[in-house]
């Protein structure tokens, strides 16, 4: 957190270097990043990704949508128009936020967006075939991803038995694990420990951690068997 002098704000440790939640997804053919973060623009840099095929939006906080801009460097060397896949509310956000992307008359060197409108039904982008699982924010409806065996929930706080149906049988799940005390929008790790026993997936990984939670050495260890900590970088390969 910019300012903070608290000892995972300080620490040296790698994994202690927490960029906002945002993930990657990749096949053979086919490459989607879930969320622009206002970290967007390093992220892709540091992992070096020369082509993106899409983006899908969980929901429109800043700390979800900011970098979307800087989609643009994309619209240039693919020379088409970037696909935003997003629900109501999300399109509404990014229409609001980047006004000038959809402006009447364009200014040169502006992101090109397509948006493509999702809700609960699954849809394919290239070989990816994507699931939506809508969960709870407190009050605001927030999606999860789930691509074959992987499911990916990034801010809940509550997720309905109808949606935990469909994620039953993954093989590894991400999920937000915010800190330990309560929020009013976040699973806490306790939530989250509890979230993954009831949907019985045998591999989770935390993720969107706040610096509130400790370092990652103190709190690895912690974990019940099957459940880690995700960190900046972390590969993981499904099928
Ligand atoms: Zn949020
Ligand atoms: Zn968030």
């Amino acid at each position: 957190m910019v300012a903070c002098p608290c000892e995972v704000c300080a620490s040296t440790d790698a994994k202690d270097k927490r960029l906002r939640s945002s993930i990657l997804v990749q096949s053979p053919t086919t490459t989607i990043v879930v969320d622009t973060t206002p970290d967007f623009r390093y992220q892709m840099l540091r992992e070096k990704i020369r082509r993106l095929d899409a983006v899908i939006f969980t929901h429109p906080h800043k700390d979800h949508l900011a970098g979307l801009d800087d989609v643009r460097a994309y619209n240039f060397f693919q020379h088409r128009a970037m696909d935003l896949y997003a629900n109501e509310m999300t399109q509404e956000s990014i229409v609001r936020e980047f006004p000038y992307a959809f402006a009447d008359i364009k200014y040169p060197g502006i992101p090109e967006l397509r948006l493509i409108h999702i809700d609960k039904d699954p849809f394919t982008i290239g070989d990816i075939t994507i699931t939506p699982i809508q969960v709870w924010h407190l009050k605001m409806p927030v999606l999860g991803f789930r691509f074959g065996n992987f499911t990916y929930i990034t801010d809940a706080n509550r997720i309905d038995e109808t949606e935990r149906e469909k994620i039953r049988g993954s093989e590894q799940i991400v999920l937000n694990a915010l800190r330990h005390e309560k929020h009013v929008s976040h699973f806490t790790l306790a939530e989250a420990i509890d979230e993954v026993r009831e949907l019985g997936v045998p591999k989770a990984w935390f993720t969107h951690l706040s610096h509130q939670l400790g370092k990652h050495a103190d709190i690895a260890p912690t974990l019940p068997p099957g459940m880690e900590l995700a960190y900046d970088g972390l590969t993981i390969t499904t099928h």
